[in-house]
């Protein structure tokens, strides 16, 4: 049933048909180094591909949360940097987004307040689903930021939160099943 096929990065650009089917575009943002492509790459089922530092990906994977199928386009481009017109772009086009910071990484931390603040202004009254990431959670002797302080953000900045380790692969199948089942409930409570 874990069926995925890499995808071309013109779809970065293309602006969405909105379909029958239920394609869902997710963002991952985040400062370099949090993990943002060790999540996409377990979530692409291509972690071979671990020691090559591109530019930018997607992927595109269908999975099935509660009974039902839902296919995703993770987009990891936040880091082609100093492109204002892709941070744009960026804010713009996610129906969903993922902000990353590491746990062993306090500067990341606030990092994610600032987006989660810059995405706010992007999307106005948009209620978009965002989950706030603490990702290195096996690095325990190194933690600068504690899950409470983690949780505490995510209530001020009204979004969902969840820890995970790349490394150990902990919590990333729940991260992305997690943001399938944010996105249908605002679907769900929008057709009444
Ligand atoms: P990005 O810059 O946000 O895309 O971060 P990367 O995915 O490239 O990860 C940066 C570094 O952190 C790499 O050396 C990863 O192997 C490492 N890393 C990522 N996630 C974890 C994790 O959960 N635990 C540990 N210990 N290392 C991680
Ligand atoms: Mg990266």
């Amino acid at each position: 049933q874990e069926s995925w096929t890499s995808d071309s990065s013109d779809s970065v650009i293309s602006s969405g048909s909105d379909s029958e089917d239920q394609l869902f575009k997710v963002i991952l943002l985040g400062e370099h180094g949090v993990g943002k492509s060790s999540l996409a790459r377990i979530f692409g089922g291509v972690e071979d591909l671990q020691d090559v530092e591109e530019a930018g990906n997607t992927y595109d994977r269908s999975i099935v949360v509660d009974g039902e199928e839902a296919s995703l386009l993770v987009f990891d481009i936040w880091e082609q940097d100093d492109n204002h017109w892709l941070h744009n772009q960026c804010m713009k086009m996610g129906d969903a987004y993922v902000i990353v910071y590491s746990v062993t990484d306090k500067a990341s931390f606030e990092k994610a307040s600032e987006l989660r603040i810059q995405l706010r202004r992007a999307r106005q009254s948009e209620d978009i689903p965002i989950i706030l990431v603490g990702n290195k959670s096996d690095l325990v002797r190194s933690r600068e930021v504690s899950v409470e302080e983690g949780r505490a953000c995510a209530v001020v900045f009204d979004c969902k939160f969840i820890e995970t380790s790349a490394a150990l692969h902990h919590n990333v199948k729940d991260l992305f099943e997690g943001i399938v089942r944010q996105i249908r409930l605002r679907k769900d409570s929008k057709e009444d």
